[in-house]
């Protein structure tokens, strides 16, 4: 992959100051209902590509902005800042797209990247399955190459817009065998026959966002619907994931800016003992921890996007990132739910749905355990004079 023309042009707070008047005109005056309902926000997402806001860090060359990693991050965050759940869905796609960016051919980069880029076409990324989450290379579902094309059976779990998506990049073995190496990358189109879906899962938090389980009952492919070359899926697969975790790092950041501007309004108008809360010392140290926190992952995930777009070995920065950022979210969030006290843990406190939209971000797309695995795995090479 190489590096991504930077956005010297591009003034990133102009930029957020337009994302977020329109996120808080249009996005988070219906997330509480959203969540409520559990609807999937289409309209919304037509929004956000009217707004040209789903390929941000795609090339020119592929109909996307061409943008630094930076200003994706701007959006993911103002985004999720409005609604968690709605940020959710907007990151599967860039998740999805990503394996085309990093590992298809030029013929399938210039077929999909377009519509991908202008959200004409919304993506999904299915790895997961019932027996294998953290260790992808345990997966079952299997690909195997007729005259016709690929016949694949098996299923997926916890897939994130997967019935939405105009097109889903779906991993499974080719030579099972093989372990990491025989795992294949698939573009699957939409409306692919055999394919089938459980109801949308219930779930804690995130709830607008649906996640399914997948079913494929030798499912045909044409054979040209491998995404690079054949038993290259697991490193596309982790490529992906590392590029992605760090929007998820930019998800935790939107959050955990939503929860402080929450806190700090609450403090200020929560009167006890004749004071509004904030004068208490012990208020104060609270909030003081959230800022700092925040503005710690926030650093960490500009750093990340840099590690990204020089084109450098992203593991462990990307991990770093995530780690940092999804344990901070959730230490201010649950800071913030204090502050407000009873009332915080009320349904009708917009803290309480971000306590269980948050949670999910030490979860998916690596738990926390495997991304500090994965930075302990990187200390060997580490030169102390790179800190
Ligand atoms: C809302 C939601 C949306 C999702 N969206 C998608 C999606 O779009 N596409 C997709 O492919 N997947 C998706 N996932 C799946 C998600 O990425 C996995 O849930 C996650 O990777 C963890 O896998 P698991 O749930 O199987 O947990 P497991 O791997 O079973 O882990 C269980 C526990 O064991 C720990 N653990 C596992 N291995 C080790 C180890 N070696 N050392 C130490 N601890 C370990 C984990 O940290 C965790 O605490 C989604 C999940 C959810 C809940």
């Amino acid at each position: 992959m190489t590096a991504q023309p930077l956005d010297d042009t591009l003034d990133l707070t102009e930029f957020r100051s337009t994302v977020r008047a329109f996120a808080n005109a249009e996005i988070l005056p219906g997330a509480a209902e959203r969540d409520e309902s559990k609807e999937f926000p289409a309209r919304l997402m037509r929004r956000l590509a009217e707004q040209d806001l789903m390929g941000i860090s795609v090339p020119e060359e592929f109909g996307g902005l061409g943008l630094s990693t930076r200003a994706q991050l701007v959006a993911v965050e103002e985004v999720a800042r409005a609604d968690a759940a709605l940020a959710s869905i907007y990151t599967a796609h860039y998740l999805g797209l990503e394996p085309i960016l990093v590992g298809g051919t030029e013929e399938q980069k210039k077929r999909w990247l377009p519509g991908l880029a202008s959200g004409e076409v919304l993506a999904g990324f299915a790895l997961t399955e019932p027996d294998a989450g953290s260790d992808i290379a345990s997966m079952r579902t299997v690909a195997r190459r007729e005259d016709d094309g690929w016949h694949l059976s098996g299923s997926k779990t916890f897939i994130s817009n997967a019935r939405e998506a105009d097109l889903v990049v779906l991993f499974a073995k080719t030579d099972p065998s093989a372990g990491f190496r025989g795992i294949t990358a698939f573009a699957v189109p939409k409306g692919t026959p055999g394919i089938s879906y459980s109801e949308p899962q219930d779930k804690m938090g995130i709830r607008s966002a649906p996640t399914y389980t997948v079913y494929l009952d030798d499912v045909v492919l044409p054979h040209d619907a491998v995404i690079g070359t054949e038993g290259r899926g697991g490193n596309i697969a982790l490529t992906a994931l590392n590029r992605a975790r760090i929007d998820v790092a930019a998800m935790a950041n939107g959050i955990a800016l939503r929860a402080w501007e929450l806190g700090r309004e609450y403090a200020s108008e929560r009167k006890q003992f004749g004071h509004p809360i904030f004068e208490f010392q012990a208020i104060q140290l609270l909030l003081g921890e959230c800022d700092a926190k925040l503005v710690a992952s926030r650093v960490t995930a500009d750093w990340a996007s840099d590690v990204k777009d020089a084109g450098q070995d992203l593991r462990r920065a990307a991990s770093i990132s995530k780690y940092v950022a999804t344990e901070a979210c959730f230490s201010i969030v649950d800071q913030v739910v204090q502050i407000h006290g009873g009332a915080g843990f009320m349904r009708e406190s917009e803290i309480e749905r971000l306590y269980r939209d948050c949670r999910i971000l030490r979860i998916f797309e690596g738990t926390s355990q495997i991304q500090l695995l994965t930075i302990a795995g990187n200390a060997p090479s580490i030169r102390s004079t790179e800190y």
